[in-house]
């Protein structure tokens, strides 16, 4: 099936994503530990590219269950997804309770006072209501203490009683192979999943899943690698491209050397230069920081087949880019011109602006016509 959706004719940019990208993105991943059963993780509204049609092209893929960060993302999905399982990461807050429970999605419970208020919860409606439990390894961030998880172990009873299905904790440093503290962690989560033999285990995010097979337990959470983002740093990107953002250009101008381009006159011009002026800016979640100054140059982008740099800062809703030398049949008014896709990966684009292609993707703005390709089962 293909369709597209138009949220705004007259929109600036065009955000095209490629669900078909997605799906062979999920079976990749999921036939790298075939002993496993591959989760898709679909916070960040599906990392960017709308979690309904994220969790729907997942599911049609063969996916079964799903993490979200929040409880509105938890509705979400299981608005698309009645049968599947939804663990909801950020944990509970005790008066949501009956809504998750409602709904069937299961909190991840990070604290031992969190553990106590679902017990109470369960109690109170006669059931073992399915949760996680998350311990912390070493990342310090959610999770019981492992004296904690040491402890609530010797009562297997309370386990029980309170609904828990699975364990899991996450890996800080996955991205960066070799790093100490996965074997430790990897050691410390083997430990305590032994304490608890009733529950399933989960450890390996995407950079588990590709690079760590010590990692993969019993449940994979694959999140950024499922929308062709860069897992681990270094290393060949094996995953398929799902997004790709382009803008056109409104304008063509000539510079002359020793002018200077937009906002703070970063940038000199060294040569004659043909500058296209595209319509996209940091208000469409393109970062700023991935601008260009004398001293260090910004990203790059795509048309036609060739790449043109941007020169001086992004604007809000304006950048500039040098295409002296590119074929005027290629770079005129009207061009589309790529940010980020399969020619510009969103990791290099990231890089250049000092952040990472998980906050380009989740932070992409709101001003595109989005078109969705393929999606079929
Ligand atoms: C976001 C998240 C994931 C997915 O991580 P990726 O690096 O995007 O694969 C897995 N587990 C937890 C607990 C997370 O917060």
């Amino acid at each position: 099936m293909n369709f597209a959706e138009t949220t705004n004719d007259l929109a600036g940019g065009r955000l095209t994503i490629d669900l078909d990208a997605l799906g062979a993105n999920w079976r990749l991943l999921a036939s790298k530990a075939p002993a496993a059963v591959c989760a898709g993780v679909v916070k960040g509204d599906g990392y960017g590219i709308g979690l309904e049609r994220a969790a729907e092209t997942l599911q049609a893929a063969g996916c079964t269950t799903f993490f979200v960060a929040l409880p509105d993302e938890g509705l979400r999905a299981r608005a698309v997804a009645p049968q599947a399982t939804i663990y909801l990461l950020g944990g509970l807050f005790e008066e949501n309770g009956p809504a998750l429970a409602a709904a069937g999605i299961r909190p991840v419970l990070g604290s031992m006072e969190e553990i106590g208020e679902w017990e109470a919860f369960c109690r109170a409606s006669g059931n073992a209501v399915p949760c996680g439990i998350h311990v912390d390894t070493g990342m310090n961030r959610l999770g019981l203490t492992l004296n904690e998880a040491r402890a609530l172990a010797g009562d297997p009873a309370r386990v029980e009683a309170m609904g828990a299905r699975l364990l899991i904790s996450h890996l800080a440093c996955a991205d960066a192979p070799g790093h100490d503290l996965t074997a430790q962690q990897i050691a410390r989560f083997s430990e305590i999943r032994a304490l608890f033999p009733g529950l399933k285990a989960s450890l390996a995010n995407s950079a588990g899943v590709l690079g760590q097979p010590g990692a993969h337990f019993d449940l994979l959470r694959p999140g950024i690698a499922l929308y062709g983002g860069e897992a681990i740093s270094g290393i060949d990107n094996p995953m398929r491209p799902v997004v790709t953002l382009e803008a056109r250009i409104i304008q063509i101008r000539n510079g002359n050397p020793g002018e200077t381009v937009g906002y703070g006159a970063t940038e000199t011009l060294k040569r004659p230069s043909r500058i296209a002026v595209v319509a996209i800016g940091y208000a469409d979640g393109y970062h700023r920081r991935a601008g260009s100054t004398d001293a260090a140059p910004g990203a790059r982008v795509h048309l036609g087949g060739f790449d043109a740099p941007l020169v001086g800062r992004v604007s809000m809703d304006l950048i500039a880019i040098d295409v002296t030398g590119i074929p005027e049949t290629v770079a005129h008014r009207g061009a589309w011109v790529e940010m980020f896709g399969p020619n510009v990966p969103v990791d290099e684009v990231a890089d250049r602006a000092e952040t990472i292609g998980y906050e380009l993707l989740t932070g992409l703005g709101r001003r595109y016509r989005r078109t969705y390709l393929g999606g079929g089962a």
